[in-house]
């Protein structure tokens, strides 16, 4: 059994960052405001998820462990799913790939906190913390030396969690994301932070692209919106003439997740076919929005992967969102 589930959450928990995409996903579920992200040693001895969400009740933790239980769907609900998480795998895999603690409190309740190790439960004891939850994880895969074995250096192990923590920082511009490096211990150094940004949504959004992605890019952002058929596109893409050399910046957001998908990466590159050589990437930042039951997000639970109903309106709406963005801004 131990073995069965320990194989089963290497496929959701690949490396230090898959976990903490689960964890930041979490607590943006419970409404977080403020999240912390805490790593020592590329995160591979120490990870750990701090926010001010709505907790969880003590008598509720051990259920939150328990493999296929979610607070979030009841099995009616599948197809109207507005969270991140609706599985309930999370949890109960990264307790058996590490050594997995949350304390939490909810609104006025005590407290507490239980470790799970090696996929066991320990007991729920009273615990000292504000309103919000903690999970920490420690030593991830120190039981299954074969895949610790393919975790690459503590740098690039960082550079994939940086990379999470920035493209959830896009997704959520009115939630404020710190990301800390304790490996030395104590308070330990702050490598990237952003306040909760105010204003409507498109204001925003700027603010925060210019704070991830760079102020270049928010200068150079044409503001993208569109609708076709249900579906609904809002975001930025950046003008032909602005160039991040050979790096990719291209963030595809479907119903506020993150994604990677051939057709809307194939769309925003047939939108500037006529103003960009096949060996430069356009960059934009884009978020489609379509009611749940047009788009199927269940291909994989760690692939972040969509299949559109109809794909051809998804294309659609996007080359030609660009293309009317582009024109009027003179291309
Ligand atoms: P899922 O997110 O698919 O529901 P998880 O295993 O990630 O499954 O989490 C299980 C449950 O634990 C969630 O449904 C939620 O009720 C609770 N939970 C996990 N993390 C948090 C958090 N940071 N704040 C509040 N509740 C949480
Ligand atoms: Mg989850």
């Amino acid at each position: 059994e131990a073995a069965i589930n320990r194989i089963a959450a290497g496929e959701v928990i690949e490396r230090p960052a898959s976990a903490v995409k689960e964890l930041v996903e979490n607590a943006l579920d419970a409404q977080a405001r403020q999240i912390e992200i805490a790593y020592a040693d590329g995160g591979k001895t120490l990870l750990r998820v701090t926010d001010d969400g709505i907790g969880i009740a003590a008598g509720d933790l051990p259920l939150a462990l328990a493999r296929h239980a979610t607070s979030k769907i009841d099995g009616a609900d599948l197809l109207n799913i507005h969270t991140f998480g609706f599985r309930g795998e999370a949890l109960p895999s990264l307790g058996a790939v590490g050594r997995l603690t949350i304390a939490s409190r909810a609104a006025g309740a005590e407290a507490a906190e239980v470790t799970v190790e090696g996929g066991r439960m320990g007991p729920v004891r009273p615990a000292a913390l504000n309103r919000g939850t903690v999970v920490t994880l420690r030593d991830l895969f120190s039981a299954t030396p074969a895949r610790l074995k393919f975790l690459r250096s503590d740098r690039a192990e960082v550079q994939a969690i940086g990379e999470v923590v920035r493209r959830l920082a896009m997704a959520e511009p009115s939630v404020g994301f710190t990301l800390r490096d304790v490996s030395g211990g104590g308070e330990g150094r702050v490598t990237f932070r952003v306040a909760p940004e105010q204003g409507d949504l498109f204001d925003a959004l700027h603010r925060r692209l210019g704070r991830v992605l760079g102020s270049e890019f928010a200068e150079n952002a044409l503001r993208i919106e569109g609708e076709r058929e249900g579906l609904r596109l809002s975001g930025y893409a950046a003008l032909p003439t602005y160039s991040r050399g050979a790096a990719v910046a291209q963030f595809l957001f479907v119903n506020g997740r993150p994604v990677r998908d051939k057709l809307l990466v194939g769309a925003l590159r047939g939108a500037y076919a006529d103003f960009l050589s096949r060996d430069r990437h356009p960059a934009a930042v884009l978020f489609v929005d379509c009611p749940p039951e047009r788009v199927d997000v269940n291909v994989h639970p760690a692939k972040s992967e969509v299949r559109f109903r109809e794909p051809g309106v998804a294309r659609g709406l996007i080359v030609t969102a660009l293309r009317h963005a582009l024109a009027e801004a003179g291309h």
